[in-house]
């Protein structure tokens, strides 16, 4: 029944922002003050689109919003054309477009919006809706579920990403100082080996129902993501000396969003099958801004040079080693990232699955080389972030 929201705190990347986008629930966040200043009963417009509200709108403004929402459901329309289109740049260059779920239920809207595949099912909302740890069994069913549920289509799930701003009320953490700098994700998995073991069997006995791939959130160093692969290969034999039957086929990555694994990367990608490049974190790490807070929001900085040179490294590293990049961060589906993205070379690109479409209608109007030549650009020639965003809305100029 929600209609939209507006929040005083929290960024674009928080994840209630992540979780309004999936959801189609227009929202505006961290306004600072808003809560001041709606009364009760006051109307009120949100553009979600824009990051505007309008308290109190008179009748002309509201006759000017409804006709922007009609012609937003238009072109809505229009870009369902491509609901069954592959993802082609102008120039014929193939990239995936897929989407980003937090529940099996998030698979109508992949489904509707012509998403190809998952690339980030973030499985800590399975722990966070449950009341205590969700059995092997409750979570074989859920993975099963996605993997069925896309057709034969790649899924990527994400081993769970508990701490940051996502607590588990029955996992009793230490309060700390820093959530998104301590006790989170991997380090988690790797301490309390048998909740991981637990999530790690459930993923390998549902491998035989699709095409599963397996990422690690939070890798900082090479040895974390052998450790972590190390048990997961422990399992797989376990379940097989068991005779379970497990995949063969089970492509292992990891999530970069740490500077330290992007700086890396050209190791790392000798050990991976993938990289996803998780830009909530990497830029907030990069940035040294908490993504959660309104007044440091400033510095969240996709298209910063340093972002940009990050990417460019993670990308061409993992293309040496002849393995793929995905990215699932909400940059992969920022109207002004994506050209950046497409001349950087990445090859899926993850997003809320309301994004799809009109993403996919974004590439088809642009020549990959051009793309490469710009972001190139971008990387040798800009000093900050508006001359990258100069540069963009120039080249959108000459394409309009
Ligand atoms: C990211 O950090 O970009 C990411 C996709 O993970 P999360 O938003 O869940 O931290
Ligand atoms: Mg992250």
């Amino acid at each position: 029944y929600v209609k939209g929201f507006v929040t005083d705190i929290g960024g674009r990347t928080s994840h209630s922002a992540i979780m309004a986008r999936s959801l189609e629930i227009p929202a505006v966040v961290g306004t600072k003050e808003v809560t001041q200043v709606i009364a009760e009963g006051d109307m009120v417009i949100i553009d979600g689109l824009q990051g505007d509200i309008i308290i109190r709108p008179d009748e002309e403004t509201i006759a000017v919003y409804k006709e922007k929402a009609a012609a937003f459901k238009e072109q809505q329309l229009e870009w369902a054309k491509l609901k069954d289109s592959k993802s082609l740049s102008k120039d014929g260059k193939q990239i995936e477009i897929a989407a980003n779920i937090g529940t099996p239920k998030d698979l109508t809207g992949v489904i509707e919006n012509g998403a190809e595949g998952i690339g980030l099912y973030r499985t800590e909302f399975l722990y966070m809706d449950s009341e205590d740890f969700p059995t092997e069994d409750e979570q074989y069913e859920a993975y099963k579920a996605v993997l069925e549920g896309v057709n034969g289509q790649a899924v990527v799930v994400r081993t769970m990403d508990i701490g940051g701003d996502k607590e588990l009320p029955y996992l009793q953490l230490p309060e700390e100082m820093n959530p998104f700098l301590g006790y989170r994700a991997v380090r988690i998995s790797l301490a309390e080996t048998e909740m991981f073991r637990t999530q790690l069997r459930a993923l390998l006995r549902a491998s035989v129902h699709g095409k599963l791939r397996i990422m690690f959130p939070m890798i900082a160093t090479v040895n974390e993501f052998r450790d972590a692969k190390a048990i997961l290969d422990e399992e797989k034999a376990k379940l097989e000396a068991e005779g379970t039957e497990v995949s063969n086929e089970i492509q292992v990555g990891i999530m970069i969003e740490i500077p330290a694994a992007a700086v890396l990367a050209h190791q790392f990608a000798k050990e991976v099958d993938f990289f996803s490049i998780g830009t909530n974190d990497l830029i907030q790490y990069t940035m040294a801004a908490d993504r959660m807070n309104e007044r440091v929001s400033y510095l969240y900085q996709p298209y910063n040079p340093a972002i940009l040179t990050l990417l460019k490294h993670v990308i061409d590293s993992a293309h040496a080693e002849g393995k793929w990049v995905g990215m699932c961060g909400e940059m992969a589906g920022d109207q002004t990232a994506v050209p950046l993205l497409l001349g950087l070379g990445l090859d899926e690109f993850s997003m809320s699955a309301s994004s799809v479409l009109k993403t996919r209608s974004l590439v088809a109007k642009l020549d990959s080389k051009e793309m490469e030549k710009l972001a190139n650009k971008a990387i040798n020639e800009c000093a900050t972030v508006e001359e990258v965003i100069a540069l963009v809305e120039e080249m959108q100029e000459l394409i309009k």
